[in-house]
């Protein structure tokens, strides 16, 4: 793919694993130039949790594009901003109880970590924050210091300083709760860790390998953030808009976050936009304190109306999530108990869900076999040893069944050497024409 390997920069990631050139995508499937046709369980990353190309947000894009509608809008309040902001408001904070104001960031997930950082740092007066092992929050400077994976955070090339790390759920043990060690350092004036402005933490770690916290654990980190008065922000950037079952992440706990960060999902069409939610008193900014260009993508509200009227009036599509994610557990219990010779383990709550082969060569292979099967599947963990399994929580049961068999039968071949039953294969739409292009493939994974 020369014009990718010469203009392109290196940085690449994704599209190293997946070397095709897709051309069109419909709610779960992903096509290529070829005419082959793949599962997508990547789903950008968590942004497409409703699919690729939604008809229902579509038609509506089309609509608003079709009549002129504002695109580009800075902060100017527009007729998209505002049936966005009540909509939101209605369907998705008054129901939940919750009062926040809404500030929009740049328009990706790292945009708001920081704003969210510096609120936080600004409201309290203090510079410290605290993050967890395993982190990921954005390659900026802010957000970066608050990552952990080492390979982001050496690409920084300044130092990191202002935030403080801790062990999260699990990283010592299952039988220790972190979060006393987190309060004994904050109630002892020697431990050397600087009262923090806030702590910043996801409920379940998508890129740090699909760590999902237990609801104890969060409510004990409220406490303690409590009992400290240090602010509490949940990055709900990947967590949130559904993925776990409910629309915010940490609902189920019953924690009630000082501030929120959501972006990825929350346009739902793959549209950039990204929000700080936060309690009224801490919306301390000064008019274009903290300022963007794109903090008004128009089309991205309009997307983000639809979705949140269409999947969040009333229980049914959250309830479907909860269905599809015990299935899918279930799948991967099974997959561990067959083929898992005490290796393998499965992680995550919901539709956030993933199989820790613990060898990120064995994960690595298992998502290339998978690939080779029409599956486009990612690792995540600081050794890519987790399988992720990220699909469109709008995926149908029949699609959820036959990726999940690819994915078994991928470990069954990577660590039996069973072979793939034919009929999983997807590749192929126009009936075997790209098996060669498939071989070459093969050949190059
Ligand atoms: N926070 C979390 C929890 C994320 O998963 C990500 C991205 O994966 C980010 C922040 C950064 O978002 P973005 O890549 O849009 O800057």
């Amino acid at each position: 793919m020369k014009v990718f390997d010469e203009i392109e920069s290196e940085v690449q990631s994704y599209a190293r694993a997946f070397p095709r050139i897709f051309n069109r995508a419909q709610g779960e499937y992903l096509y290529d130039e070829e005419g082959n046709q793949y599962l997508d369980f990547l789903a950008g990353a968590g942004t497409l949790n409703y699919g690729h190309n939604n008809p229902v947000f579509k038609k509506a894009l089309l609509e608003y594009i079709e009549r002129d509608g504002i695109t580009h809008g800075l902060d100017l309040h527009t007729a998209a901003k505002r049936d966005f902001l009540e909509t939101f408001y209605e369907k998705i904070l008054q129901p939940r109880g919750l009062s926040y104001v809404m500030q929009f960031t740049g328009p990706t997930g790292t945009n708001a970590v920081e704003a969210a950082m510096k609120i936080a740092r600004k409201y309290k007066g203090r510079e410290n924050i605290i993050s967890f092992t395993n982190g990921f929050h954005g390659v900026t400077a802010g957000s970066l210091a608050a990552t952990g994976n080492s390979h982001h955070r050496g690409a920084a090339g300044v130092s990191m300083a202002g935030v403080t790390r801790m062990p999260y759920d699990g990283y010592l043990g299952e039988d220790i709760d972190t979060t006393a060690y987190l309060d004994k350092v904050l109630s002892d004036s020697s431990s050397g860790v600087d009262h923090p402005a806030a702590v910043i933490v996801e409920t379940v770690q998508g890129e740090g390998g699909i760590n999902a916290a237990t609801t104890t654990w969060l409510r004990n980190l409220s406490e303690v953030c409590k009992k400290h008065d240090v602010l509490l922000i949940i990055d709900d950037i990947q967590a949130g808009c559904g993925r776990t079952g409910s629309y915010f992440s940490f609902e189920e706990s019953g924690v009630v976050p000082d501030i929120v960060t959501l972006s990825k999902s929350l346009s739902g069409y793959g549209l950039p936009f990204a929000v700080v939610l936060m309690r009224p008193e801490l919306d301390q900014w000064k008019p274009g304190e903290h300022n963007g260009t794109f903090r008004g993508n128009n089309l991205a509200f309009v997307t983000a109306t639809a979705a949140i009227d269409h999947y969040w009036s009333d229980d049914k599509f959250a309830a479907e999530v909860l269905r599809k994610g015990d299935y899918i557990e279930k799948r991967l219990e099974k997959i561990v108990d067959n083929y898992g010779d005490g290796n393998l383990t499965t992680r995550g709550r919901g539709m956030f869900r993933g199989l820790n082969c613990v060898n990120g060569d064995l994960a690595g292979q298992i998502t290339r076999e998978a690939f080779r099967h029409g599956l486009v599947i990612e690792t995540s963990g600081a050794d890519d040893h987790v399988v992720k399994t990220l699909c469109p929580l709008t995926i149908s049961d029949d699609n959820l069944k036959k990726a999940l068999d690819i994915v078994e039968a991928a470990v069954a071949k990577v660590l039996k050497g069973q072979d793939v039953p034919e009929e999983h294969d997807f590749f192929a739409e126009d009936g075997g024409e790209n098996s060669e292009k498939k071989d070459e493939l093969a050949g190059a994974a």
